[in-house]
């Protein structure tokens, strides 16, 4: 099911409003799941096991299946960042995170019953993770990135035109990706 224009407009006015103006709507149904993301989690990432809303954490890459193809309509929003020190990345993302807790609950409260987000990088709220659900420092603001699950989000986003490519050094340019799935 889809949303009306009048309903879109409704949620680009939320969007804006919350500052935001490099995002695209998409249709949710071309968001790519593949098994190999949760891999590339599983072998090479040190957050595995680690981040509370991190794989494994998160759901399973069938459920996840699962979860995208009950949206129709979502929003993916583009941030850029270049760090000076890889560890000013944590403090970054925890800023931008925060504040798109706040985009999603505004958009929530407008009658999106549905929304939900996922964030541009992993939660970074906390300086130490507890790395589980159920000791979450902050349960309610905690959300997982699109890779956490399962999204490859370099085929997913290069199809609406963003920018976004492997980086070799941690001086260069990054591209992060959220995405708000509205209904
Ligand atoms: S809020 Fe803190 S404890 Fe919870 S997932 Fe995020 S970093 Fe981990």
């Amino acid at each position: 099911m889809s949303i009306t224009l009048e309903q879109r407009k409704q949620i680009d006015d939320i969007i804006q409003l919350n500052s935001y103006s490099d995002y695209r709507w998409i249709d949710a149904k071309r968001i790519i799941v593949s098994q190999w993301v949760r891999m590339k989690c599983k072998f090479g990432c040190s957050e595995y096991g680690r981040g509370g809303a991190c794989p494994p954490n998160t759901a399973s890459v069938a459920e996840c299946e699962r979860f995208f193809r009950e949206y129709t309509n979502a929003v993916i929003l583009h941030f850029e960042g270049k760090m000076d020190k890889p560890e000013d990345r944590h403090a970054w993302s925890a800023k931008i995170n925060a504040k798109l807790v706040k985009l999603e609950r505004a958009v929530f409260l407008a009658g999106f019953e549905r929304t939900f987000l996922l964030f541009m990088d992993s939660c970074c709220f906390c300086k130490a993770c507890t790395g589980n659900r159920e000791t979450c420092e902050q349960p309610r603001m905690a959300r997982p990135a699109p890779e956490a699950m399962a999204v490859d989000v370099y085929s997913t986003v290069r199809q609406f035109g963003f920018d976004i490519n492997v980086r070799g050094n941690v001086d260069q340019k990054m591209d992060r990706y959220a995405f708000l799935m509205v209904h």
